[in-house]
């Protein structure tokens, strides 16, 4: 290797793969690569941070080592704060370029990438930064995003580098969660997050799975088995979006090789699936557009109305599943135990927090965040602020715990198989199991009176939602994030036209 030849690190952040994978393949054009992890402690001691997604990253680097060492690579694993990482490898490497896919995710990954980018360009160091999954850094208008985003799904797969030269650098050790300071958090099902499995589940859903997707996808009885369970091989980038888009496509045109018959249920199925990955991507341009999301109402109009009334009885209540409202308790417990519940579950847990008991949604994310093993924050930040009422540009949303018991678990089977003592509880009382004090077992009685509470959380919503100059904001809004085929000039000329697009669902749940 020339001496002064330029050394290519190419930093793995949010893409644990080496397939589909453009930063690394064009760094290996450019010169002998060093592929490189930051294990960043500072990091792992935030908020949203947890045990389960730490084992599931584990599986993930030791996949990653295993690709890249089919490649003639080792993976270089490195501890600490990544200026101090680059640093010291300038001191041995001399010419560095750095190479890595734009990572959009919490405000303190927003906040190191800020002050790596300002090391770099102090040190003379080129850090090429690629675009990921479609979203846009610096994007100007929403309009005709989706159109962009498909151009880019269609673009055929990044091949495998066909020959790489690697640079050795010794790895440090990778240390324990508990060194790390993340306390094992009471998952015992967890999702391994290796490649291979991803791979695994991605032809297990679209052979077998994923037929009834589109009807199984909302009962938690169903959706464990019926959804996909990608997403925290997405969210850790062990697959692409691309990959998926692209087998999503391959399985659609194998279906016209199949009988009529044999194709029922796959045609709706593989639509709404397609569409999700979009809005994967939908609400993660929400955070890149506007990082603030993570902490504050994406409409401002909703500041304050609920941070003073924060009750810890309520919150500890719900933290542990014991609020009294069985498919609430037991879609937490399930998803302590499991790191994953299904979409319209996740949204049921959300509303019941920020509505019925009135919780700021900043606390009750963070403690979401930590149960969800594919956590991303651009996904989470978005769906919470719209299941809490506080976008100014969505239809206010109030699930009904009991009638979403009824409705996705009418026999009970889901509320039981979590919440032992409700066992001998009759079917129609499951739901509703005040209704027969003898038979809760110790199971608690409901902490707020259902109805009232939601009929209050409306009539505070809907008085700020009446306020001087809030459709004027949320048009702002609409404008800066809202999904749409259309431009906002053409939808939203007029005042009498405004009022059906802003409060229209900006997604079909
Ligand atoms: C309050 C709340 C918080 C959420 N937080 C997260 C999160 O941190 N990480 C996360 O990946 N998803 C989040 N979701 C969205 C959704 O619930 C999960 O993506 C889905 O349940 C993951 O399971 P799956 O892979 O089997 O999904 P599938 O239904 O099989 O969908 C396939 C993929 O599409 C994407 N997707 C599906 N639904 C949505 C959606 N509504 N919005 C955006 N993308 C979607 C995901 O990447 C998912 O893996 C959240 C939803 C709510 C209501």
């Amino acid at each position: 290797m020339e001496k002064n030849q330029i050394k290519n690190v190419v930093w793995f952040k949010r893409d644990l793969r080496s397939h589909d994978n453009l930063v690394l393949l064009n760094a290996s054009k450019n010169g002998p690569i060093l592929p490189l992890y930051i294990l960043e402690p500072e990091l792992w001691s935030q908020g949203d941070m947890s045990y389960r997604q730490y084992t599931f990253l584990m599986n993930s680097l030791g996949s990653l080592e295993k690709q890249l060492s089919s490649l003639n690579l080792d993976l270089v694993i490195k501890l600490g704060n990544a200026i101090d990482v680059f640093d010291s490898l300038k001191q041995k490497h001399i010419s560095l370029e750095i190479w890595s896919y734009q990572e959009t995710w919490n405000n303190w990954t927003f906040r190191r990438d800020l002050a790596v980018k300002k090391w770099a360009n102090r040190n003379n160091i080129n850090w090429r930064e690629y675009p990921r999954n479609g979203v846009v850094r610096g994007l100007k208008t929403r309009d005709f995003w989706a159109s962009q985003w498909y151009k880019e799904m269609k673009k055929p797969l990044v091949e495998l580098p066909k020959s790489a030269v690697g640079i050795y650098e010794s790895s440090d050790q990778l240390p324990s969660a508990k060194a790390l300071g993340i306390e094992y958090d009471g998952i015992y099902e967890i999702q391994n997050g290796s490649r291979i499995e991803a791979e695994k589940i991605l032809n297990d859903f679209l052979s077998v799975r994923g037929r009834n997707y589109n009807k199984e996808m909302s009962s938690p009885v169903t959706a464990f088995n019926s959804c996909s369970r990608l997403s925290p091989y997405l969210a850790f980038g062990v697959i692409s979006i691309r990959e998926v888009y692209k087998a999503i496509e391959r399985k659609k045109m194998s279906l016209n090789e199949i009988e009529p018959s044999s194709r029922s249920g796959w045609g709706r199925s593989l639509k709404s699936y397609a569409s999700r990955l979009r809005w994967h991507c939908h609400f993660i341009q929400k955070l890149e557009d506007e990082p603030r999301i993570e902490t504050e109402n994406l409409h401002p109009s909703f500041d304050g109305i609920r941070e003073p009334f924060f009750d810890l009885t309520l919150f500890e209540a719900w933290k542990s599943g014991n609020t009294g409202y069985p498919m609430v308790d037991a879609c937490m417990k399930a998803l302590i135990a499991t790191g994953w519940i299904n979409f319209r579950m996740r949204a049921m847990l959300t509303s019941f927090a920020s509505y019925h008991l009135w919780l700021h949604w900043r606390e009750t994310s963070l403690w979401l965040a930590r149960l969800f093993t594919d956590y991303e924050p651009g996904i989470h930040y978005s769906q919470i602020q719209m299941q809490s009422g506080t976008t100014g540009i969505n239809s206010v949303r109030i699930y009904n715990p009991i009638k979403q018991g009824f409705d996705h678990d009418p026999n009970g089977e889901f509320v039981k198989s979590w919440l032992p003592s409700l066992g001998t509880m009759p079917t129609e009382y499951i739901h509703t199991p005040w209704e027969l004090p003898e038979k809760l077992n110790g199971y608690p009685h409901p902490v707020v009176e259902e109805r009232h509470a939601r009929e209050l959380a409306a009539k505070k919503i809907y008085e700020v939602r009446k306020t001087l100059g809030f459709r004027y904001k949320a048009r702002n809004i609409y404008e800066k994030h809202g999904s749409r085929k259309r431009s906002p000039q053409n939808t939203l000329g007029k005042r009498d036209k405004m009022s059906s697009v802003i409060l229209q669902k900006e997604l079909p749940l």
